[in-house]
């Protein structure tokens, strides 16, 4: 067996991980943990011949790690047989300086930490991962994949808000952008897909808007392979109606809920990242609950979709805009790839742009997990692709680049 790549991608309260074949690419085992800090965590993990979920004791990150490489060294493939060669993980934030691809050393780790306050739910748990993964896997180089790094160069008319620019400068307040990994992989797998499946196009010139659109979404518009906008901004909050963050919100209705109506800036930051989005609109954080609400006769539910649909709506129009034109729209992460209600949704109202959505094309969905599919009719003058997002792989080369 040739060399392979851990990754670990580590959430509030989950840890996602692959073990990619660097020759091949190919998924050797893959599994989460989730529920981290509960009284009981579980984990899934699947080798390509045999999956297994159970319940194991995960109260922190540390446990979880640990968790992870006991399954490895039960269910197989074994660390060791898999020759491992390098650990990747996804850091979700790496502030005003890093971006670039780093071998993880104590320093990196202590910058990693310091960055919580920008990234609360997220940093403080990469920064524990990395730290038992290093203790458990010493021998081989571990590497930090930012999640900000495609949306570094953002022009300034997109990375800045419209505020003093000193204070803006002197505290590291610009559009930052999240979920960057994703979108670069995406971007560039259909860039070269359409260069291949329709000549005519020019991939420099090229005019995208991609759609991540898991439990947390964001959009993105790329010309070329230079990202141009994004929704998420300073922090993942900004942007399109998620599984239970609010996306855009006037910052006055903080202020009001704190001044007026006696609520902690914590419960405000709280009420939007984790109970609002879907979740407080429909009931569920998950697309699926929705759909079956809305069907159920729930009028709430029924609203919920409207706005998350509109809220995209309102973004592809505003990058179609910014671009000058668009050339493809592209759907991906959970409910991107998997939901055509909401891809047909979004695209109906959009023909005034020259898109088509093929009805049979849009319900059969993704065709091939390596490639996109095209959903959009011939005569359409943007293509509508699905395309599903591998930011494990996309980390893993990243790791086996810089070692
Ligand atoms: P994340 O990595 O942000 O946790 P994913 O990209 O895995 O999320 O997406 C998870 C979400 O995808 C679920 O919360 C659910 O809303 C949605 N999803 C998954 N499968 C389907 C499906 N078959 N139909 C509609 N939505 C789905």
């Amino acid at each position: 067996m040739t060399g392979s790549i851990l990754v670990l991608n580590a959430g509030s309260s989950s840890v996602k991980y692959q073990l990619i074949d660097q020759r091949s690419e190919a998924t050797l085992a893959s599994g989460l943990v989730e529920r981290i800090g509960h009284p009981v965590s579980q984990l899934r993990h699947s080798n390509g011949h045999y999956a297994t979920s159970r319940e194991v004791t995960a109260a922190d990150h540390a446990q979880a790690v640990a968790a992870i490489v006991a399954i490895f060294n039960e269910e197989g493939p074994s660390l060791a047989e898999a020759g491992v060669v390098g650990v990747g993980h996804r850091v979700v934030m790496g502030g005003p300086d890093l971006f670039e691809p780093l071998v993880i050393d104590d320093s990196l780790v202590a910058t990693i930490e310091d960055l919580a306050p920008l990234a609360p739910l997220h940093n403080p748990a990469n920064a524990a991962t990395i730290k038992i993964a290093r203790a458990l896997l010493p021998d081989v180089p571990h590497v930090a994949v930012f999640d900000t790094a495609f949306f570094q160069k953002l022009p300034s008319v997109a990375s800045s808000y419209a505020i003093d620019p000193d204070l803006a400068k002197a505290h590291g307040i610009r559009r930052y952008g999240f979920h960057g990994i994703s979108h670069e992989y995406v971007s560039a797998t259909v860039a070269e897909f359409l260069a291949q499946h329709q000549p005519a196009t020019n991939p420099q010139e090229l005019r995208q808007v991609v759609l991540h659109l898991g439990n947390g979404a964001s959009a993105s518009a790329v010309v070329g392979s230079r990202a141009v906008d994004t929704s998420m901004g300073f922090t993942p909050l900004e942007g399109l109606v998620m599984g239970t963050r609010s996306g855009d919100i006037d910052p006055s209705v903080a202020f009001y809920l704190v001044r007026e109506h006696g609520m902690t800036l914590d419960e405000v930051d709280h009420l939007l990242n984790y109970n609002s989005g879907l979740l407080a609109l429909a009931g569920s954080n998950d697309m699926r609950d929705v759909h079956a609400a809305i069907a159920d006769g729930s009028d709430g539910a029924a609203l919920g979709f409207a706005i998350y649909v509109r809220r995209l709506q309102k973004y592809i129009g505003a990058y179609a805009a910014a671009m000058g034109g668009i050339d493809a729209i592209t759907f991906t992460a959970g409910v991107g790839e998997n939901d055509p209600v909401v891809r047909s949704a979004t695209i109906e109202q959009l023909e005034f742009l020259g898109v088509r959505i093929d009805p049979a094309a849009n319900a059969a969905g993704l065709s091939n997990a390596d490639s996109p599919t095209v959903i959009s009719t011939a005569d359409s003058r943007v293509t509508v692709l699905v395309a599903a997002t591998r930011e494990e792989l996309s980390i893993a080369r990243q790791v086996a680049a810089l070692i």
